[in-house]
């Protein structure tokens, strides 16, 4: 098994080399052909398993084909194609910092947002675009209420370590979120969601926030 065989075209096959990974990890291998294919996923995944590439090849890939839809023009709002959510400061710079490597001359643009730090300086991040959001879920809500980010144009949303972000109590800001997406991008938004663990208040939010998803437990 090889990443060649998953077929994310030369570009993404380049920056998988680059990164010296020479073989999917499981969830990869299963992962990224269910969400190249469309489908909503709900992925029982842990940390070191690999998952980051598994959400970030899918979307860089869609977003490559659709980056240069036409993106409404109100001033200081920028409108993302893709949201990650992930729950600390930590984790969503490493996804940045990954996302940033698999998505080298692509044009995709990636940024990060997160709490616990100023936030003028992602702020000016964020007005010299923005394609796929990388964000912790308080930062996001406090620039979706300063209208400085709308998730209207949002294609792609990933929730990582979602087990994680219910324990420190994000459920109603993840469900704001969603909410926010939810009439604009119904039946264009394709979601994954990530967790180490599966009790019943995950279940629940797989199924208000996916569709028709597959279940992959690696
Ligand atoms: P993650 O579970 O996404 O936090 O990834 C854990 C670590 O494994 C990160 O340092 C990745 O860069 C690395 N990694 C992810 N996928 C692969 C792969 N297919 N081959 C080698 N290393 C990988």
């Amino acid at each position: 098994n090889t990443f060649a065989e998953i077929d994310l075209g030369e570009v993404l096959n380049q920056n998988i080399r680059r990164c010296k990974y020479v073989k999917p990890t499981p969830v990869q291998r299963h992962a990224i052909p269910i969400a190249l294919g469309g489908r909503d996923l709900m992925a029982c995944a842990q940390t070191g398993s690999g998952k980051t590439a598994a959400f970030c090849f899918p979307i860089i890939s869609g977003i490559m084909r659709e980056q240069y839809v036409q993106r409404p023009r109100v001033a200081r709002t920028v409108y993302p194609l893709a949201l990650i959510l992930s729950p600390t400061r930590e984790l969503s710079c490493q996804i940045h910092d990954e996302a940033k490597k698999f998505s080298y001359q692509t044009g995709v643009k990636v940024v990060v947002a997160y709490g616990g730090a100023p936030i003028n300086q992602q702020l000016r991040e964020l007005e010299r675009g923005v394609d796929i959001l990388v964000a912790t879920p308080g930062r996001l809500v406090d620039l979706l209420e300063r209208a400085r980010v709308s998730l209207q144009m949002i294609r792609y949303l990933a929730l990582d370590e979602a087990d994680r972000m219910l324990d420190m109590g994000f459920e109603p800001q993840i469900r704001k979120i969603v909410e926010q997406m939810d009439m604009p991008t119904r039946g264009v938004r394709q979601t994954m969601l990530f967790s180490a663990t599966f009790p019943r208040e995950i279940q629940r939010l797989a199924s208000d926030f996916l569709s028709n998803y597959i279940f992959l437990a690696v």
